[in-house]
């Protein structure tokens, strides 16, 4: 059998584009295929891939259009068969939407799953009529109730408690006068969804006590009824083999394009302070010469790539040019713009490529890079007889200071990890905060960069062997 998909249960929000979340937005874009309910709005749906399947799940009000157990056989199928499924619904998957059910099937078949929160139609849809839900001094409770008829025979209920870790046992003997029993299931979730989540489960009757001697507090919500129980079969957050990380990432965003997305799909909360931006350089009159007498475009990062689109006013001028990749990451993003490398070293740094240079590849060597590249590659070449030229076609330039709310956070609680994808940004990220963050561990992404982290004054924990996300989480995860 190949590789197990996954499906991730998605809230698109009330309906207001904007109030889809980032996250969903993310996982949308990788999806192989959607299934989407009526209620989610169309427009959402070009955040898809182009290539990924529609399935139309619709159900309209006492129509049939899918049945329920249809739509949990789509689910196990598509990712039995190996592919990243998105079940888009209205609102929260969990509000009334039936994502519980779906949740517990995919539990059942033992298909990992996550489960992507949405903005709630009983919140948001008040909230955008100018109608608070709760108001001092006016509500301490809000209901969320269904009027359907399926349902309304059901007597079972959910209650939340905002605002309560500290008065919690209180709040739990008033639950027992709404017809809550000492045996209720009830959890307390801490600082849910961040990377310092923590969920104690216990009942009307032992919660308060547990969360005393566990130490549990504020922000929480506590929730009381039988849905409680479900966790022990839903519970999905806390498996992920990152979770309750956080990971700094310090490259400039050319460079760290889609890497958050990936460290987070391994649990891991991301917190993306760049020290570097890259800047493309206005093209010359004197490149079009170069490129029109270079044999070979050879490129060693992706910023480098990422500029390249603006020196060339035609690509048919580049058409007698050959490119080479320093390895196969930046091979990736060549590829993302359309251009197709005909060499790919071994990376992970200049020294390996020239010294991997093929003996088939004859003729000039023009490197596209960047102000802060040293110009060690093209004199290595040249040295081997090759006439090599460098051209910087991007500058590194630095970024501002670290806001101020995110500096006292940061000294707060810390970091697990940084990743450092150039000297530069080790150096920067030193100087950034001397001394009051707590020595996060160090990953970077190859041995030039390692050497210049520790000379700024890192310890260097983990090394990747190339700059791409997934390099780095196995880096990260070896050392963990
Ligand atoms: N999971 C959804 C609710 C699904 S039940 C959520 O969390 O919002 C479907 C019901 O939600 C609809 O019958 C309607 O009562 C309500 N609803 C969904 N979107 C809405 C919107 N944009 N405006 C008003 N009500 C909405």
């Amino acid at each position: 059998m190949g590789k197990m998909g996954k499906v991730w249960l998605v809230g698109a929000g009330p309906g207001d584009p904007g109030l889809f979340t980032q996250r969903g937005k993310e996982i949308l874009s990788r999806a192989d295929v959607i299934l989407y309910d009526r209620l989610v709005n169309p427009g959402i749906l070009m955040w898809a891939r182009g290539g990924a399947k529609f399935v139309d799940a619709g159900k309209t009000p006492g129509g049939k259009k899918m049945e329920q157990g249809e739509i949990h056989r789509l689910l196990v199928k598509h990712a039995r068969f190996g592919e990243k499924v998105v079940r888009l619904k209205g609102g929260d998957p969990f509000v009334f939407g039936r994502g519980g059910e779906e949740a517990e099937i995919l539990a059942k078949a033992k298909i990992p799953f996550e489960v992507v929160p949405g903005v709630t139609a009983g919140i948001a849809g008040p909230g955008y009529a100018g109608i608070p839900v709760t108001q001092r001094g006016m509500s301490t409770e809000a209901d969320f109730r269904i009027g359907s008829r399926a349902e309304s025979s059901v007597s079972g209920k959910t209650l939340v408690g905002y605002m309560s870790v500290d008065r919690l046992e209180d709040f739990l003997s008033k639950a027992m006068d709404q017809g809550f029993n000492r045996k209720t299931p009830a959890a307390l979730i801490a600082s849910g969804t961040c990377c310092n989540q923590r969920v104690l489960v216990g009942t009307v009757g032992t919660l308060a006590r547990a969360a005393k001697k566990a130490r549990m507090r504020a922000p929480a919500i506590v929730v009381v009824g039988a849905v409680v129980s479900l966790r022990k079969k839903l519970a999905w957050s806390e498996s992920r083999p990152l979770a309750g990380k956080r990971i700094i990432l310090t490259a400039s965003e050319s460079l760290r394009k889609g890497w958050r997305e990936e460290i987070e799909s391994l649990g891991a909360e991301v917190w993306e302070i760049p020290m570097t931006r890259t800047i493309a350089l206005p093209p010359q009159k004197s490149w079009k010469e170069k490129i029109k007498n270079a044999d070979w475009l050879v490129f060693t990062s992706a910023a480098g790539v990422r500029a390249f689109p603006g020196v060339v006013w035609d690509w048919r001028k580049i058409s007698h040019c050959q490119i080479a990749a320093v390895g196969k990451s930046t091979a990736e993003v060549l590829r993302s713009i359309g251009l197709q490398p005909d060499w790919i070293g071994g990376g992970p740094g200049s020294r390996e490529l020239v010294k991997g240079w093929p003996r088939w590849a004859k003729g000039k060597i023009l490197h596209l890079t960047g102000d802060a590249g040293s110009g060690e590659m093209v004199e290595l070449f040249r040295k081997k007889g090759f006439s090599a030229e460098r051209l910087v076609i991007y500058r590194n330039s630095g970024t501002g200071p670290i806001p101020q709310p995110v500096r006292i956070a940061l000294s707060k609680s810390g970091a697990d990890w940084v990743v450092f994808a150039s000297g530069t940004a080790a150096e920067r990220f030193r100087k950034a905060v001397p001394n009051w963050l707590r020595e996060p561990k160090v990953v970077v992404i190859g041995p030039a960069t390692a050497r210049a982290a520790r000379q700024a004054g890192w310890r260097v924990r983990a090394i990747a062997h190339e700059p791409s996300a997934a390099r780095i989480l196995d880096a990260i995860l070896h050392r963990s």
